[in-house]
């Protein structure tokens, strides 16, 4: 009996110190095809110094990202993920290492990735950045059907093709896309401000595409204000810059990035509700060439399947850069994201298996 008691005592204890080191919300950024290749190199010699794909003071662009010594350069281009993510996260997809992470999908651009990514699922059906609402369950609205979470997974996403990856249409998550105010009655003087702010933004890239710092500031507005227990944070000037062959811009575009990495990491740090219960996780839909196939993706340009995964969190074991020989694959994104949340994603279609590493 003794003995049965005390196996008992050790299970709540185990069981419950295992859930409190599991994540009670998620933030996730995707990166829309920027490369491994500058987050673990830092800017790429064979382009930054082309005077073809640097349009601006290119002195001033060496100054500010090139290094000789790699791990300088790469800290450079992203402070805060080598500063900070490098020591108390994980970071996977450094293939110099060895260790790898590719789309599952054959097609390889933004649709069938960010499909895959959510759905966890390659569905050779989905073939097309104009395909419609997306057929299959994806783990976002999977998370908002459970205990605790309805209305609170919501999405902030520069593309308005998001809209259709993710079917609002179907399950009704909040969802907000280029070329929409958040509404409502109740909008802090913040919510209002990032309203006005996203509509004095340059229309860069035309129709369909808002410049990423309009959909930050609304995003984090929105956060500080509802509390959302999962944000999705959808930025694509990184692919929209390369597409132009505009390679100062297109590091910006990753700097900054980590910017808003660092400004949501300390903002969350600084909130209750979320410090110290709050897992970061950044991923990009898909890959680019290398060398003069930078600037494209897709099935013809070879690289583009290669992709990575950092994660960082109380959820998360930290191992920093990860130069163990490996492989994951974007269709096991989706169920480390419910997993990072203690809750087991299922859908209609199979699901790949959580990346086993970030978890406790
Ligand atoms: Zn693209």
């Amino acid at each position: 009996m003794k003995k049965h008691l005390l196996l008992a005592f050790t299970l709540l204890v185990f069981l419950s110190f295992g859930h409190a080191q599991q994540s009670r919300n998620v933030v996730v950024f995707l990166m829309d095809g920027y490369r491994w290749k500058e987050l673990y190199e830092g800017a790429d010699s064979s382009l930054l110094f082309n005077k073809k794909y640097n349009h601006h003071d290119s002195a001033w662009t060496v100054t500010k990202y090139w290094d000789a010594n790699l791990e300088t350069r790469r800290q450079k281009l992203m402070p805060f993920v080598w500063e900070t993510m490098s020591k108390n996260g994980q970071l996977l997809g450094n293939r110099n290492l060895g260790n790898f992470a590719n789309v599952t999908n054959k097609y390889w651009f933004s649709y069938p990735g960010r499909s895959e990514a959510f759905t966890g699922y390659y569905d050779s059906a989905v073939n097309s950045n104009e395909y419609p609402d997306n057929p299959n369950t994806n783990v976002l609205e999977f998370i908002d059907k459970q205990p605790g979470f309805h209305g609170k997974v919501v999405t902030f996403s520069s593309w308005d093709a998001v809209a259709r990856i993710l079917n609002r249409n179907r399950n009704k998550m909040y969802v907000n896309v280029w070329g929409e105010d958040v509404k409502g009655d109740n909008l802090t003087p913040q919510q209002k401000e990032a309203n006005l702010y996203s509509h004095l933004l340059p229309e860069l890239f035309g129709k369909g595409e808002r410049v990423d710092a309009g959909t930050y500031v609304m995003a984090k507005a929105y956060l500080q204000a509802n509390h959302p227990r999962v944000l999705y944070i959808d930025l694509g000037d990184n692919d929209e810059f390369a597409h132009a062959a505009d390679y100062a811009d297109y590091l910006d575009a990753a700097h900054y990035d980590d910017a808003m990495f660092r400004d949501i990491w300390t903002t969350l740090q600084n909130d209750p509700f979320y410090k110290d219960n709050t897992t970061l996780l950044i991923f990009p839909d898909h890959g680019r060439g290398y060398g003069p196939g930078w600037t494209s993706h897709g099935a013809a340009v070879a690289h583009s399947n290669e992709i990575y995964f950092l994660a960082m969190g109380p959820g998360v074991p930290a191992k920093g850069e990860v130069k163990d020989s490996g492989q994951v694959y974007q269709a096991q994104y989706a169920a480390t994201i419910a997993a990072l949340l203690g809750l087991k994603y299922t859908a209609e279609h199979p699901v790949a298996d959580p990346i086993k590493s970030v978890l406790k």
